[in-house]
């Protein structure tokens, strides 16, 4: 299987186990061990931020619940070449 999760060191002669990925040692295997699997432990997803709910009463009397919608993403501006402004010119046509 795979390496033990830690390297040995030693301290004042005593063997010390020390985290990989980070500064952390100790003298206890299973304690490093467990240090280690903190490590690939995934971190819980973030939960959704929680919109305010608004409660409110319908004309009926019912009781309503108004989830504002989320914040609408502002749309990219699409990238145009610039156009010259056209002076309008007035047509001598008519009249
Ligand atoms: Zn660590």
């Amino acid at each position: 299987m795979g390496e033990a999760p830690y390297t040995l060191g030693t301290w004042k002669g005593l063997t010390t186990y020390k985290c990989p990925l980070c500064p952390f040692d100790c003298m206890d295997s299973a304690q490093a061990i467990e240090h280690y699997r903190a490590h690939s432990a995934k971190p819980p997803a973030p939960r959704e931020e929680s919109r305010p709910v608004t409660l409110a009463l319908d004309d009926t009397g019912h009781l309503v619940v108004a989830t504002p919608e989320p914040e609408p993403k502002p749309i990219p501006e699409p990238v145009e070449t610039v156009t010259p402004v056209r002076k309008r010119r007035k047509s001598k046509k008519g009249v």
